[in-house]
């Protein structure tokens, strides 16, 4: 049909430019060819071609390829930031409710903020919620308190253990299509087989496009709650978040990510589970970690005095992923942080564990001991012997200070 639109418009206006002409072909063939590559079972036998020339493994098939590609866009990275940005305290009725029913209270504080609302008193968790996707609702009910989605959460999530993403899976798909999923994704030989991104081409497609789609949002945003902060909590932000003037420009600029003032050889932690993306290094960022947690949301660690994982390998929450240090454009040692949904940086401060939020109610006990950070950063002295104590108001920090006003960088 295109082509006799343009045999049409060719035989109506023979002396338009040959050169217009030109030029829209060109880019009717680009979109059309873009479409093919996005859109049908062909653009995903050749990203699976490249994932092979690439050695990537991990991969179930190429129609798996093309059917968590379609899954890819259900998750609304803009609401997901929102949602995790906006509600990141937990509110007293779901901190009841989490106890009471010993579920992980960020994964009910990130059903809330997706599906739901709270007042001071009472959270419901209603559907429609605030993306498109679907919420089923638990024996009939449309509404559901805050407490009877505790309730749902526990029962769904029983024979998970303390796997909080598989019980709000369970919860949405339903426990025998999941237990389905997990068995065949084992089958499938995929070493990551629990983790439930790599799930949806065990679901039929309407189970893709509703219950699982909705899953996935809840689950991203609990992602984004429980992201580990990268550093030992006592270390300084030096630079937040936000519009800026530039330390090295002078300028104005958007810093995308948190500054912290960590020495030379600080050991810095992995936010979440999450495959190494990239292990690189540049003039700018110097020698920087990328860490991809699924789901559009990946960590970047810049400036490190060495890297600490290989790239396409595995690491888990809280596991060492460098070391702190100063290397690219910077004033003095520190570590650029960066959080990113889909690519659009968020302020690392407001979600997961930060020094500004807290740690959650919900936190467990930090896997890494105080003592296992190897490299101890040098003990910085007063600078000022008398009236110190007076000037600060925190009783013996036992973190090590930053030695150094240090700047920031320009990514
Ligand atoms: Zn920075």
């Amino acid at each position: 049909m295109t082509s006799t639109d343009a045999a049409l418009s060719g035989a109506t206006a023979p002396d338009e430019p040959q050169q217009r002409r030109g030029f829209f072909d060109f880019t009717l063939m680009a979109v059309l060819l873009y479409a093919v590559y996005a859109m049908t079972p062909l653009g995903a036998i050749a990203e699976t071609a490249l994932n092979v020339a690439r050695g990537q493994k991990q991969r179930p098939s190429w129609l798996a390829t093309f059917k968590g590609r379609e899954l890819a866009t259900a998750v609304d990275d803009s609401a997901v930031a929102d949602a995790s940005a906006a509600e990141g305290k937990i509110p007293l009725p779901i901190a009841t409710a989490a106890e009471k029913h010993k579920i992980d209270v960020e994964a009910l504080a990130a059903l809330v903020s997706v599906h739901g609302s709270c007042t001071p008193t009472t959270c419901d968790v209603t559907a429609p919620p605030r993306t498109s996707t679907v919420f089923p609702p638990v024996a009939g009910k449309a509404r559901l308190s805050a407490d009877e989605a505790a309730q749902a959460i526990a029962a769904a999530g029983k024979e998970h253990g303390k796997n909080a993403e598989l019980a709000v899976e369970a919860m949405f798909v339903g426990s025998i299509p999941l237990k389905l999923a997990l068995s065949q994704a084992e089958r499938s030989a995929l070493e990551n087989g629990e983790d439930v991104e790599v799930h949806a081409p065990f679901f039929t497609p309407s189970v893709r496009r509703g219950s699982l789609q909705g899953a996935l949002s809840v689950i991203a945003v609990y992602r984004l709650r429980t992201l580990a902060w990268p550093a030992d909590p006592g270390f300084r932000i030096t630079s937040p978040f936000g519009d800026r003037m530039h330390p090295v420009t002078g300028k104005q600029a958007f810093h995308n990510g948190t500054d912290l003032g960590t020495p030379t050889g600080t050991s810095l932690f992995a936010a979440h589970n999450g495959g190494v993306k990239r292990q690189s290094r540049d003039s700018i960022s110097g020698n920087y970690v990328v860490l991809d947690h699924g789901l559009g949301i990946e960590t970047v660690y810049c400036h490190l005095d060495s890297a600490g994982v290989v790239e396409g390998t595995r690491v888990r929450r809280k596991e060492i992923v460098g070391l702190s240090g100063s290397t690219g454009r910077v004033t003095g040692p520190h570590l650029h942080y960066i959080v990113r949904v889909h690519d659009k940086p968020i302020d690392p401060e407001k979600v997961g564990e930060s020094p500004t939020r807290g740690g959650g109610l919900s936190d467990p006990p930090p896997p890494v001991p105080p003592e296992k950070a190897p490299e101890k950063p040098k003990p910085v002295k007063p600078k000022t012997a008398k009236g110190a104590k007076a000037a600060d108001p925190k009783p013996a920090d036992p973190k090590p200070a930053d030695p150094k006003p240090t700047g920031g960088d320009p990514i």
